[in-house]
């Protein structure tokens, strides 16, 4: 799962992505499914019950859940029509599953708005209006072979034409596709499209150093748009938290509490972009290593085992489970299951966020 972060030029979205890369870098042999480009970070996500587990559990490593974040420069208005470098980044947001956009709610003359002034609603509507026309050429695209299909009675594409026809309507209307309720077989009809307006985003509002917690009216601004679309928003200083990323842990702590930070923004960054996705964590705990893994809300069992290693998904026999609860009344994984706490799953059970487990493979 990867997120890419998007906003117009000069919003702060490079000095962002550096401080996330730099001061979160996950280290990379712990993820070694990912290839890297340039341009991308795997970037970790904080998470207080490693703590706690480690509390009880001590382990010779901890590792945090990671996600992927993308930087995407380069979205002009006119990106729809191939303006600027238009097209490549519309391909790259294209295969992202998520998008946070970065919005500029911070004021300084020396750093030049492509627009003329501060108005984040505005870069968003700017923005949006390029994602909705270039998904109504890709479903103007769609349509015509679609209609070709179900002319020969296709059933599938009867149903893909009439969600083309939907979504059309909608965004004909300046609407997202994420606020058009859909069913589960009218999104898979057309997941294959890439509609970047139906992906979930995550508005990161880049505030001044004097006003951390956002309290300008801009960014309420923000948060209102945000809330009619079902969307979060964060508060970050960007150019802060480049100069905190660049500290060591002593002076980094001094300059938080300074500012009057608990941590970085960028744990709240990289944990709201793990929900933007749709992400949730499960645990596996042992005295070699306690680790957080991530799985999509609703996996199964044999799904969140397949996170570990893709084998472990058709190899699933069952899992045992208790949580953080469990741990902190009984201080051990011996006397959890002693005291018949430990539950026992099977591959029809739906994970939640936080259980511990262990998993029972076929060899
Ligand atoms: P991008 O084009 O969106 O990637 O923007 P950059 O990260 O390259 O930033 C553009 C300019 O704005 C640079 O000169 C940054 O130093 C400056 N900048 C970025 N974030 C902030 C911020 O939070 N406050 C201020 N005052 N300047 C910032």
């Amino acid at each position: 799962m990867e997120a890419g972060i998007v906003g117009l030029p000069n919003v702060g979205k490079s000095t962002l992505f550096n401080a996330l890369t730099a001061s979160q870098a996950a280290q990379s042999e712990n993820y070694p499914f990912c290839t890297i480009e340039p341009n991308e970070g795997i970037v970790s996500v904080p998470d207080d019950r490693l703590t706690k587990i480690t509390q009880y559990i001590v382990p010779q490593k901890v590792i945090p859940s990671a996600l992927k974040l993308v930087d995407i420069a380069g979205i002009v208005k006119g990106a729809s029509d191939g303006e600027g470098l238009g097209n490549k980044f519309l391909s790259h947001i294209r295969q992202v599953d998520a998008i946070l956009q970065v919005v500029r709610c911070f004021e300084d003359p020396d750093v030049i708005h492509v627009s003329g002034n501060v108005d984040p609603v505005a870069d968003i509507d700017t923005i949006e209006t390029e994602l909705v026309l270039a998904d109504m050429q890709t479903l103007e695209n769609a349509l015509g072979k679609a209609q070709r299909t179900a002319r020969s009675g296709d059933k599938e594409a009867k149903l893909r034409v009439s969600v083309i026809e939907k979504c059309n309507a909608h965004l004909e209307s300046e609407q997202p596709l994420r606020t058009l309720s859909l069913t589960e077989a009218e999104l898979a009809a057309i997941s294959s499209y890439g509609l970047m307006t139906a992906k979930p985003i995550l508005y990161i509002a880049n505030v001044g150093e004097d006003d951390l917690e956002g309290k300008d009216p801009l960014v309420d601004k923000v948060r209102q748009h945000a809330k009619d679309s079902g969307a979060d928003v964060v508060c970050v200083s960007a150019k802060l938290e480049s100069e905190i990323a660049e500290l060591d842990e002593s002076d980094r702590d001094e300059m938080l509490s300074d500012v009057g930070l608990e941590e970085p923004a960028l744990n709240s960054i990289a944990r709201a972009a793990y929900k933007t996705l749709g992400l949730e964590s499960f645990f596996t705990a042992g005295e070699k290593e306690v680790r957080a893994w991530p799985f999509a809300i609703g996996a199964s069992a044999p799904q969140a085992a397949g996170v570990i290693h893709t084998d472990f998904e058709s190899k699933f026999i069952r899992a045992e489970i208790y949580t953080l609860d469990d741990l902190e009344e009984y201080k051990a994984e011996k006397d959890i299951r002693q005291a018949g706490k430990l539950r026992v799953e099977g591959k029809g059970y739906i994970m939640q966020d936080g259980d511990i487990c262990h998993f029972l493979i076929n060899p």
